[in-house]
């Protein structure tokens, strides 16, 4: 049997302010392969422990098939967790190691033929006699795995199960774990920081920052439509090119986006995403430019929808099958707090008598409107979505390199030769001062039939 799981509304807060995790809601169907995906510290483990019963939910609720589950047992769970310290017992054997849970659910039945059969689908009946300490890293790693899957569990919760083997025999199980729990059809949740791994096995990836749901999506749509900077940034390896801009929308005349030293002028007759850009007129936004959306070619080159911009070779990174220009354009990149380093949130602190200064100041300022920042400050969180954050206003440099972009690997360039780039509309992303997507429109925008 496989497990449906939902998650309404869940919150976890360790101790009196640590907010891991801050009301979490996701709809898991029965053999769904579901990824959490975030960087660490941001809640992925707590969520997967709440799943599993090895943590209590402070607020909201678990439901299982169904059923409200907060309270069930973790044993009446049926569901079994592979961690990244996978611990297997040394004095057994890996066939004991196995056997271990079935044993333990029923000590008189036989289980030699469900280990067996465990041990071939994982391929690894060879070693079954062998103890631990006799394996290599990816073979324990199987064992581990053979132990959750021989008591053919109701769902797999997966805790950073590969973080400590290479990256060739990574790549390696990531395969076989994708098979086997499709062979399986087993509802599975799993963690990890690693947006590669994220987007090659989950059915959809969850993105979570600083204990909030960023996006729920099918790996194709988390990289083609991110709902937000956060999400733009964390998926896709180059990271996506992210430049703080502002729109140029005169009555007369071409619309554009200033970047800071050139403009990307918008095509007329304007697309109905960018005619939703003539708002932001004078505000400061984000213009998201994965890797392949430019390319380095003279402005005769360009096919309808590519606009012409250029600049400066700064370096440039051979990998084989192709290269990555790191390029200047004069541009401001914007910053995207939390993408590496984990911020736990804590809960704003409540006085009797109403909000005090601070917090009223504070969610004046959340409830602030787009067209009144001043300065390039990013910031990243909806303003409903956390009246309490803080941010460091930001004001980067003008870096050397603020834009990357793919080429072929026999192109070689000069460093400080100014190159003509092509920037393909197409695929251009804007995001507003708080970071959400504004281009291409999000599908959910009132009054929007697209
Ligand atoms: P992730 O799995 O994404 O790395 P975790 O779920 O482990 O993140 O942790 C989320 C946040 O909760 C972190 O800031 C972490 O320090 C905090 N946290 C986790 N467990 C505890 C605990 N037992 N007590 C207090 N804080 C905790």
């Amino acid at each position: 049997m496989t497990r449906a799981i939902s998650l309404h509304s869940v919150s976890k807060v360790y101790g009196r302010a640590t907010r891991a995790v801050d009301r979490f809601s996701l709809d898991i169907d029965p053999g769904e392969f579901v990824v959490l995906l975030g960087p660490s510290g941001c809640g992925k483990s707590t969520v997967l422990r709440m799943i599993a019963g090895l943590e209590d939910i402070t607020e909201g609720e678990l439901l299982l098939d169904g059923e409200r589950s907060n309270h069930m047992p973790p044993r009446e769970r049926g569901m079994a967790m592979v961690f990244q310290n996978f611990a297997l017992y040394p004095s057994m054997t890996n066939r004991d190691n196995i056997g271990f849970p079935l044993r333990l659910e029923n000590p008189r039945q036989d289980s030699s033929e469900r280990v067996e059969a465990t041990a071939r689908m994982l391929g690894i009946e060879n070693v079954l006699d062998r103890y631990p300490s006799q394996l290599s890293g990816g073979e324990r790693q199987r064992v581990a795995m053979g132990r959750a899957i021989s008591r053919r569990p109701s769902a797999f919760l997966m805790d950073e199960p590969l973080s400590n083997l290479d990256a060739k025999l990574r790549n390696h199980l990531r395969a076989e774990i994708a098979q086997l729990t499709a062979d399986l059809g087993v509802t599975t949740v799993y963690v990890t920081h690693d947006q590669a791994e994220a987007m090659s096995l989950g059915d959809r990836v969850a993105v979570m920052r600083g204990g909030v749901l960023q996006q729920v999506s099918s790996p194709r749509e988390v990289y083609a439509l991110p709902r937000n900077v956060f999400v733009a940034a964390f998926i896709g390896t180059p990271r996506i090119n992210l430049l703080q801009a502002v729109v140029y929308a005169p009555l007369q005349g071409r619309m554009s986006i200033d970047l800071g030293r050139q403009r990307l002028p918008l095509p007329e007759p304007l697309s109905p995403d960018h005619q939703l850009l003539r708002i932001q007129q004078g505000r400061q936004i984000i213009v998201g430019l994965r890797s392949e959306a430019a390319r380095i070619a003279p402005a005769s080159q360009a096919r309808p929808g590519e606009v012409a911009l250029s600049g400066i070779v700064e370096h440039m990174e051979y990998q084989g099958h192709e290269a990555l220009v790191h390029l200047n354009t004069g541009s401001r990149p914007a910053v995207v707090p939390d993408l590496e380093s984990p911020r736990p949130r804590t809960a704003p602190r409540r006085r009797r008598g109403g909000p005090g200064v601070l917090e009223r100041l504070r969610e004046r300022a959340a409830a602030h409107v787009p067209g009144h920042v001043s300065g390039p400050v990013v910031v990243l969180d909806e303003p409903e979505a956390d009246a309490s954050a803080t941010y460091t206003p930001d004001r980067p440099a003008i870096t050397a390199s603020d834009l990357v972009v793919r080429t072929g690997p026999d192109m070689r360039l000069r460093t400080g030769a100014q190159v003509p780039l092509l920037v393909d509309l197409a695929h251009l992303y804007v995001f507003d001062h708080y970071g959400r997507r504004i281009c291409p429109a999000p599908m959910d925008m009132p009054g929007l039939d697209m």
